[in-house]
């Protein structure tokens, strides 16, 4: 069953964006019974305060009576109007946190994500490109690859439009490796053209579920130095239900044979992406983490499957307890870990990490439209890879004359309407850090909530579990001193 981005769930709305987490008078308490830590957060400045547990608990009490004292028994209001005076005279002091002057990158794109195939050979109940009537991975579409002259096409386009180049080509698809020829034939004809213009031809990387890593396969990701993410939901019994394939065969079986070989010929480092959904309650994530680690991972990015409502993997709400108990667990660990020797780079943890301490507020959600452009098999230019298919989210094509006015606008437009910020975000501290998926919203219904739904509830957790661990890691001067060496050895993540 598939979880297309349903046309009716579209939010056609322009939302005026005026977010409480600019404003200098909003804070948030963060209470953690589990290591008995009170914090309170600045989002204007992205710094936070440890403070005395009853002092948490009045900031608490005021947020939930809508930011206002009256509401309050009078002891807890004077705590609270104490603390937020106090507080507010600190936070004076400091800098709001930066954020970029130009709504788009209009210089250098950041990710170019082009499907060579729109076919997979598994048949993942989540994949959101699977069409009901004509298949797995292919959105819906009845071209299976990419025309040969597309990828060069795309990568001309984009030098049309970003002057000063493309970072990174990630191959996607359905599943990119059952067209190896098409990967070829695209890193030949952009690196002959980068030579022939004298420029730096983009690294390369591409998604694949692991099963098509043959020799050959692993000859092409040697000669373009190709940089791989391997799908794997979990140990071989979950990813093995979760990514069935023809009978009496094992995607898990044949992706970590695939990255073995890798491995061994010295084709890393690689990352791993876990999807995680229903199978995965009351499954350890920490334990889960580690395995990938074990299996070679030098980033691994595990995060919520986005499924519509009447989707069977659809949580309960008992489900989204537990699964953010589990989450908490991992991201504590992964916290915990990067004052040792042994980080474990989970992308999720890493990316929230950067933005609070680069205290670099995030203008958009998430790079849709502005550092991701995706182009289909067919030449079509959209958002992101995601939204492939969907008419609503298309920037133009790679044939034909190049239209950059054209271009800019209807991405101006996209920003400022389908990409713009869902009404919840203006009322949530975590705007600016959070880094939710914008295609997982419209498959979820997110848009459309009055109230957090999961993914929020897992976005929220997330920069409140990596607040709480930067707290404990600055009491320890070695303990800090070792996450600036981690962080200064972290991999660079290649696959968003
Ligand atoms: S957690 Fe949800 S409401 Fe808050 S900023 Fe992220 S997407 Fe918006
Ligand atoms: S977060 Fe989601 S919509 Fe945004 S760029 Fe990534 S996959 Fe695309």
């Amino acid at each position: 069953m598939s979880t297309p981005i349903a046309a009716s769930t579209i939010t056609r709305r322009s939302v005026g964006y005026q977010p409480l987490s600019r404003l200098p008078e909003t804070f948030h308490a963060i209470l953690d019974e589990r290591y008995q830590q009170a914090l309170i957060y600045h989002p204007a400045t992205m710094t936070f305060y440890e403070v005395a547990w009853p002092v948490a608990e009045a900031v608490r009490a005021w947020e939930l009576a809508g930011r206002q004292l009256g509401p309050l028994a009078t002891e807890e209001r004077a705590l609270a109007e104490r603390a937020l005076r106090v507080l507010g005279e600190r936070v004076a002091a400091r800098p709001p946190a930066e954020e970029d002057a130009e709504e788009i990158n209009t210089r250098r794109l950041r990710r170019l994500a082009i499907n060579v195939t729109q076919v997979c050979n598994l048949r993942c109940p989540m994949c959101y490109a699977t069409d009901d009537q004509l298949g797995a991975g292919t959105y819906g579409s009845d071209v299976r690859f990419v025309i040969p002259s597309v990828p060069e096409q795309a990568f001309k386009r984009m030098l049309e439009y970003y002057p000063e180049g493309v970072e990174l080509i990630q191959f996607h698809g359905g599943e990119p490796l059952l067209h190896p020829r098409g990967i070829q034939r695209a890193c030949e004809r952009i690196n002959a053209y980068c030579a022939e213009h004298g420029i730096e031809p983009p690294v390369y990387t591409v998604i694949t579920n692991g099963t098509c890593l043959s020799e050959e396969v692993l000859d092409l990701i040697e000669r373009f130095a190709i940089r791989v993410t391997v799908s794997l939901d979990g140990t071989r019994e979950i990813n093995d239900a979760n990514r069935p394939w023809a009978p009496g065969r094992s995607a898990y079986d044949a992706a970590v044979a695939g990255l073995e070989r890798l491995k061994q010929r010295k084709l890393g480092p690689f990352s791993i992406e876990c999807t995680i959904s229903k199978p995965h309650v009351g499954v350890d994530l920490r334990e889960l983490a580690l395995h990938f680690k074990s299996l070679g991972a030098a980033t691994i990015h595990m995060a919520p499957a986005s499924v519509s409502p009447d989707h069977p993997h659809w949580l309960t709400p008992d489900e989204v307890r537990q699964m953010l108990e589990q989450w908490r667990d991992l991201f504590d660990e992964v916290m915990d870990r990067y004052g040792t020797r042994e980080p474990l780079y989970l992308r999720s943890v890493l990316g929230r990490l950067t933005t609070l301490r680069t205290r670099h507020r995030e203008k958009h959600l998430c790079p849709a439209g502005t550092n991701t452009i995706a182009v289909d098999v067919a030449g079509n230019i959209s958002a992101c890879f995601m939204f492939t298919g969907q008419r609503e989210f298309q920037l133009g094509r790679v044939q034909g004359k190049a239209q950059p006015e054209e271009y800019r606008a209807r991405q101006r437009r996209l920003v400022q309407t389908l990409l713009a910020h869902p009404s919840l975000c203006n009322t949530c501290w975590a705007d600016g850090v959070c880094g939710d998926c914008s295609a997982g919203q419209y498959i979820t219904g997110m848009r459309t909530q009055e109230s957090y739904p999961y993914s929020c509830q897992y976005d929220r957790l997330l920069i409140e579990r990596v607040i709480l661990g930067l707290a404990r890691l600055r009491r320890d001067p070695s303990a800090w001193s070792q996450l600036k060496a981690n962080l200064i050895a972290a991999p660079e993540d290649l696959s968003e």
